[in-house]
């Protein structure tokens, strides 16, 4: 299974905007800089495209 060039978030390619490029489970995966935060501050948004993300919780949550 080849992971395609896109971000995981919104879907777009490099053509369309700077793909930053990480590792999950073994596969590279990509995300564009407008996306990066929710990467850090709120995975759970991106659990549909990476699964287990819900499960990345930040390291102290205080509400
Ligand atoms: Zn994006």
């Amino acid at each position: 299974m080849t992971d395609p060039k896109q971000c995981v978030a919104c879907g777009r390619g490099s053509d369309e905007t700077p793909l930053l490029a990480f590792e999950y489970r073994g596969g590279t995966r990509w995300i564009c800089p407008q996306h990066l935060p929710v990467l850090i501050h709120d995975p759970a948004k991106l659990a549909d495209r990476l699964p287990g993300a819900d499960r990345l919780s930040p390291a102290e949550h205080h509400d």
